[in-house]
């Protein structure tokens, strides 16, 4: 909603992310000369500059003249490409690929691919060369999805952070003065179990305001909480109604965990796996859901991709779902009375011949595209919601195999 009128959304810049990373783990070298570079926003281009001049002198130590000279040829287009940038990176920093990659009997190809402002900042600065570019980081990034509120506590400790994708990040922590079981002499046992009732009461309470502050103001994004903790304390913790109770019906579950300091954040996390997996697919799956209920009795729904896109240039698609493992091109043909039909094709297929469907003409290939950077440059041109479905899931990989991939949820019924 608040995307900017056809400006890229998030999800089309993830996708074009996506495209070129497949691109580039197909390529490999015939020996150790693939050079990438990941560059964080704040480290400074001339410094990676000297660093690209430093390896590229070391470079000439290469025993094999033809890596060699790879290898140097890589990092001189690496440099060619810096000069384009000021003091520093883009936004989020930028990916550098380079180098001489196989192109089948046994001649290669020299590939260069900047790639920039990422989905999150780029953590560390990385130079790697070998005989396959570096992607792990960036699919790492691709598939991050969510943002979790995590707390673990006992009655003596408390740790509350985040689970940003995958990455934990440990906020705020406090400690108890809740006293150990055993009382004192001359104190009283009704006294001490008194106090140390309050004091955890207290505890609790305060280790509930941490969490409140932090999460409650992004309670919008909040994908859930999960909770960590020796039994009974998770339990007490949660049965107290403690937590905001906005938050309250964000918990997505309670886990043993044995620490609650910093590490008891990556053993919640760990032991939520399952729980997470589920969450990550809940947008999903509710999407399916309202697709196949609009299918078997409502008029919302349109499948398929010529009545897909019909519907999505008219503008009366709500939110588009495409298969996030749909890899088609879409072929454009004009055929000599002016007639302009579609085919969908396999992206690795030659392009097919066509016959015109109205007129029975021969038609021209005019155009091929890939299908989704179609779909979706239409999408944003109409202010419609693009949702990529795994097929991790049922209904999931039912629009892949029965719905081409492709489907629609319209604003009104008036659909094609
Ligand atoms: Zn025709």
């Amino acid at each position: 909603m608040s995307e900017q009128e056809g400006a890229p959304s998030e999800d089309r810049r993830k996708y074009e992310f996506q495209k070129v990373i497949e691109d580039l783990k197909d390529y490999t070298g015939s020996g150790t000369q693939l050079v990438t570079i990941y560059i964080p926003p704040d480290k400074q281009i001339s410094d990676v500059v000297a660093h690209v001049t430093q390896e590229h002198s070391e470079a000439s130590n290469i025993k094999s003249k033809q890596t060699r000279t790879n290898v140097q040829d890589a990092l001189k287009s690496i440099k060619d490409r810096l000069r384009y940038y000021d003091t520093f990176p883009p936004e989020n920093g930028l990916v550098v690929f380079s180098g001489a990659v196989d192109s089948g009997g046994g001649r290669t190809d020299m590939v260069t691919e900047v790639l920039e402002s990422p989905p999150q900042p780029i953590e560390s600065f990385r130079y790697h060369c070998d005989d396959e570019f570096l992607t792990e980081p960036l699919e790492e990034m691709l598939g991050d999805k969510g943002l979790y509120g995590l707390i673990v506590l006992d009655r003596r400790e408390a740790n509350v952070g985040w689970l940003k994708g995958k990455r934990i990040e440990a906020v705020k922590s406090a400690s108890s003065l809740v006293p150990g079981k055993q009382r004192k002499g001359g104190q009283s046992a009704q006294r001490f179990a008194r106090l140390r009732l309050e004091a955890i009461d207290n505890f609790y309470q305060e280790v509930a305001g941490m969490a409140d502050d932090l999460f409650v103001p992004k309670r919008h994004e909040l994908d859930g909480i999960l909770v960590g903790g020796p039994s009974p304390t998770k339990d007490e913790f949660l049965d107290g109604d403690y937590l905001h109770h906005e938050l309250q019906d964000s918990v997505l579950g309670k886990f043993d965990v044995s620490y609650t300091d910093e590490s008891g954040l990556k053993e919640l996390v760990d032991r939520a796996q399952d729980t997470l997996a589920e969450a990550d697919l809940m947008d999903d799956k509710s999407d399916m859901e309202e697709f196949f209920k609009e299918l078997n009795g409502g008029n919302l729904a349109t499948y398929g991709f010529e009545p897909t896109r019909k519907n999505l240039v008219m503008g009366s698609v709500e939110t588009l779902l495409i298969s996030e493992d749909l890899r088609k091109d879409i072929v454009t043909y004009e055929c000599p009375n002016g007639h302009e039909e579609r085919e969908l094709v396999g992206q690795r297929a030659d392009t097919p011949d066509h016959t015109c469907s109205e007129c029975g003409e021969d038609a021209e290939a005019a155009e091929r595209d890939d299908a989704i950077d179609h779909l979706m440059e239409i999408a944003d041109q109409r202010g419609t919601d693009t949702h990529f479905i795994s097929t991790d899931f049922e209904k999931g990989e039912q629009l892949l195999t029965a719905f081409g991939g492709i489907a629609g949820l319209l604003r009104y019924g008036t659909g094609v």
